[in-house]
């Protein structure tokens, strides 16, 4: 169990042939960006402060430093500049062997000739722990002044077996202690994964994309198998992934990335509802929220968002969640309009649009749709079945409970939270 702190984390992965230098600054508290010509920086000012216990998802696209952030908290990569600390102890230096720390990967990385009892026990066999010397009997051994004799010693069989037989039951993985890998499922060969990490009884659980190798339905049983495990050890896990609904079916908090930078840390719920910028929004969700290019003037009690049609939608501000002042003087502004495709309402009144495609799923339907002078398709996820084809002129309002607005030029977020 352990608290986690990182302050101003940096990765500079050096040009190639360029000389490496440690960039970490023990005496100053600020990241150091020394960046060469050639350097690529993969991770940016990263800080987070991770509570005992908690379970942490980093998702974000293929490249955006997730993995390398978890690498560098593993101690399997230099940390460039900034501070760890694990416990209130600083561990940039720390070998990751001495981080109590086990990481699991999506390879599963199993020795193929041993069993999974081998494979779950191997790391306990090399390890050494402290404890006292002790007499035939099992008493402890005292020295000339009366002190307990300290000593390193092996695990012995039966406490190596009591951690296995511990972790297999755990997992259900029991009947297939003396099978080999390649007689196992990928779901089962994770499992043996897993077992491994737990009996080392870490402080930390590194996991990543442990689940990218199982089929469709494997991932959703084993997705909830380890959010049981969580619970069942009370451990810190730190969870990295691409799919978001992993992140947001797993995670008690999330850190969104992209480019290397922390684009939000939040709970599941929080993201969905108050993203606070326009990547967030379109990365959470599925499918993609719609984000339409509009102009917004004040004007009363009511907020005009003029589309690139030329058509008008009146939203009421008395409805909308609490919107920046500084877009609230009287003039209008460039943003975007967020809106999920579950709040678009198709009725006979509000912006025109014409129907591209339709997909019937049932008793709903998506239909696909563009407006005049905005860039991409759009949807609309109807409970219900319209007749509409594709060429079909349609009108598009939303509740202005659902919308979510964007500054145009920084994509921030101009909406507060509700109270
Ligand atoms: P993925 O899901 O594809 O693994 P990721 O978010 O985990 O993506 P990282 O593996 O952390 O991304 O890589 C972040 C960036 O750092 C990438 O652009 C990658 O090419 C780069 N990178 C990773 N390792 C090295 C290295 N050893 N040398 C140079 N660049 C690297």
């Amino acid at each position: 169990m352990a608290n986690l702190s990182l302050r101003h984390i940096c990765k500079i992965y050096p040009a190639r042939g360029g000389a490496k230098k440690s960039l970490f600054n023990f005496k100053k508290k600020k990241a150091q960006t020394e960046v060469r010509v050639g350097d690529f920086t993969a991770v940016k000012d990263f800080n987070m402060e991770i509570e005992d216990g908690e379970f942490i998802v980093f998702v974000g696209p293929s490249g955006c430093g997730k993995s390398t952030t978890l690498r560098m908290i593993a101690g399997l990569e230099d940390i460039s500049a900034g501070e760890m600390y694990i416990d209130g102890k600083l561990v940039n230096n720390v070998d990751a062997k001495d981080r109590d720390i086990a990481m699991v990967f999506q390879s599963y990385a199993l020795y193929p000739h041993m069993t999974s009892y081998e494979n779950i026990s191997f790391g306990l066999k090399m390890r050494k722990i402290p404890d006292v010397r002790r007499d035939k009997e099992g008493n402890p051994v005292l020295d000339k002044d009366g002190n307990e004799i300290k000593i390193m010693r092996h695990y012995t069989k039966a406490e190596i077996d009591e951690k296995v037989q511990w972790a297999a039951g755990i997992l259900g993985i029991k009947e297939l202690l003396h099978s080999k890998p390649s007689d196992m499922s990928g779901g089962q060969r994770q499992r043996i994964a897993l077992g491994r990490a737990m009996v080392r009884g870490p402080k930390v659980f590194l996991l990543d994309e442990p689940l990218s190798n199982l089929d469709a339905k494997l991932r959703t049983q084993m997705r909830s198998e380890i959010v049981k495990l969580h619970k069942a050890l009370k451990t810190t896990f730190i969870y990295v992934t691409h799919d978001q609904v992993e992140a947001m079916t797993m995670g008690s908090r999330i850190v969104v990335m992209k480019d290397g930078f922390i684009k939000q840390i939040d709970t599941p719920t929080n993201l969905f509802d108050y993203p606070e910028n326009k990547f967030v929004a379109g990365f959470i969700g599925t499918p993609q929220m719609n984000f339409f290019r509009v102009e917004i003037t004040k004007k009363a009690k009511t907020l005009y968002a003029k589309f690139t049609n030329g058509e008008t939608l009146k939203l009421s501000l008395d409805k909308m969640r609490p919107v920046l002042g500084e877009y609230l003087d009287g003039n209008p502004h460039e943003v975007y309009l967020g809106v999920r495709g579950e709040h678009v309402c198709v009725g006979e009144s509000g912006v025109s649009a014409s129907v591209n495609v339709t997909e019937i799923l049932g008793s709903d339907m998506h239909v696909f749709f563009e407006i005049e002078g905005q860039e991409g398709d759009f949807i609309a996820c109807l409970n219900c079945r319209l007749p509409l084809a594709t060429g079909d002129r349609l009108h598009i309002s939303f509740s202005e409970e659902n919308v979510h607005l964007f500054d145009a030029e920084s994509e921030k977020s101009i909406l507060g939270r509700k109270e």
